[in-house]
């Protein structure tokens, strides 16, 4: 006889984004997969020893995959500054940098993760890529923050951005960093992994780079880096050599399907091109990209050219139903037309299309054999839901608070509205005292 599993049953059931919606039919999750997907009747016949959800009242979608974020990032919400920055590298140079990055410790780091952990699964997020920055953090900050997310049953992939801006040999300090977290995450063989990762080309040297590409081939990870976030970097690497930034990383010899590129904003028809050809991942932070004036990515462009893509918060604004607002409205806006960006792209993007993008293997669509990485959305609209409106009606109308249960591996971590083992006074009391330790500078 088969194991017990449970059958959930909601109103509408979305299996993979860029198909149909469908009603009337269930799910059968076990040992933390998918187990089975089949109409109401054929699952009931079929499991009649089963648990039962029944939630006539909810939308059963994958879970969000933030695929690029700075957990970190939360404690500079609403930091005080003098002054606006008027650029993208003065957003680094006078700000970020030096408040906000360098400012960074462990015990910081660890608050924010612990508080982030706990937004992400309010807002429906299961799964994420964060990069940590912070030259004087190191030692051993991703480990412990490694520990943190395990305990909150999220999974995710941890990084630090390696780079010689500091030094060069805090540059190394970086690369041991990620070796170490990619070591921890074999050796915890769980839902937490590290890859490698580094800044950019105009803060860390092309040997360095080289460097950081061949450890991660020893270990068969990722190689994480921002690219052309402005049109500062194109514009340096222009100067430098006549070669754009992908161009750049093509003539190295780097760009290909173990390369994960964030941020590809101010990037040329030739540089898509060239990612698409070479296979290379991207992912794109539509709100964070205004937040620093760096431009609009071209997400049709790349989508048009079938390149791997995901969506993240960037740390910004965190609620995933925002990202994607961002991603849904934005582009129409640029491009004078409304067609672009159709809803369950979008829906794509936030869910299988950035699993895919940070290499995370058979998560992102409710098919048998996949990871049980799931949410139930309330239905709770002014307006009916249809077949031909459902990713619609959800991106545009709903939020985190419309997100009644969260399930992660196999494991409920939301329920009936509220993300369990969670004292949510408590961490934003934390969050709010680390966030005044950290803008002592800035004030
Ligand atoms: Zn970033």
């Amino acid at each position: 006889m088969d194991k017990k599993g449970v059958l959930i049953f909601p109103q509408w059931l979305v299996t993979v984004a860029l198909e149909s919606p469908k009603n009337g039919y269930g799910v059968r999750v076990l040992d933390g997969q998918f187990d089975a997907v089949g109409t109401r009747e054929d699952l009931l016949a079929q499991y009649p020893d089963d648990g039962i959800w029944e939630r006539p009242d909810q939308v059963l979608i994958p879970g969000f995959v933030d695929a690029h974020t700075h957990l970190y990032g939360v404690l500079a919400h609403g930091i005080p500054l003098s002054k606006a920055p008027d650029g993208f590298m003065p957003f680094l140079e006078d700000f970020w940098w030096p408040l906000v990055e360098d400012q960074l410790d462990s015990e910081l780091v660890n608050t924010a993760t612990d508080w982030n952990c706990s937004q992400m699964l309010r807002s429906g997020v299961t799964s994420f890529y964060d990069c940590t920055e912070g030259p004087y953090a190191l030692p051993g900050v991703l480990t412990q923050q490694a520990e943190i997310v395990k305990k909150w049953g999220l999974r995710g992939i941890l990084s630090f951005e390696a780079t010689e801006r500091v030094s060069k040999e805090n540059g190394v300090l970086g690369l041991q960093e990620n070796l170490d977290m990619i070591k921890w995450g074999k050796q915890d063989n769980g839902l937490v992994q590290g890859i490698m990762c580094f800044h950019t080309t105009f803060t860390c040297s092309d040997e360095f780079i080289l460097k950081a590409f061949a450890l991660a081939k020893e270990h068969d990870v990722l190689t994480h880096m921002h690219c052309s976030e402005g049109h500062y970097e194109p514009q340096a690497m222009l100067a430098r050599n006549g070669l754009r930034t992908i161009e750049h990383y093509d003539a190295l010899g780097v760009l290909g399907p173990e390369m994960l590129v964030s941020q590809c904003v101010q990037i040329s028809e030739n540089e898509i091109n060239l990612l698409a050809k070479r296979g290379a991942r991207v992912t794109s932070m539509p709100l964070s990209n205004c937040e620093v004036g760096g431009g609009i990515a071209p997400l049709p462009e790349l989508t048009a050219a079938g390149i791997t893509l995901g969506l993240g918060s960037d740390g910004y604004i965190t609620d995933f139903f925002e990202v994607m607002r961002g991603a849904f409205l934005i582009h129409k806006a640029a491009h004078t037309d409304p067609r672009v960006m159709p809803a369950n792209l979008v829906w794509h993007l936030a869910t299988a299309g950035g699993a895919k993008a940070i290499g995370m293997e058979k998560l992102g669509c409710v098919v048998p054999g996949w990871k049980a990485d799931f949410m139930l959305v309330k239905t709770v609209l002014p307006t009916p839901l249809s077949e031909h409106n459902l990713f619609e009606q959800l991106l545009l109308y709903c939020n985190a608070s419309h997100v009644d249960t969260v399930v992660v591996a196999g494991q409920v971590k939301k329920a009936n509205g509220i993300v369990l083992d969670a004292d949510m006074d408590n961490l934003r009391l934390k969050t709010q005292q680390a966030a005044k330790r950290l803008w002592q500078k800035a004030a």
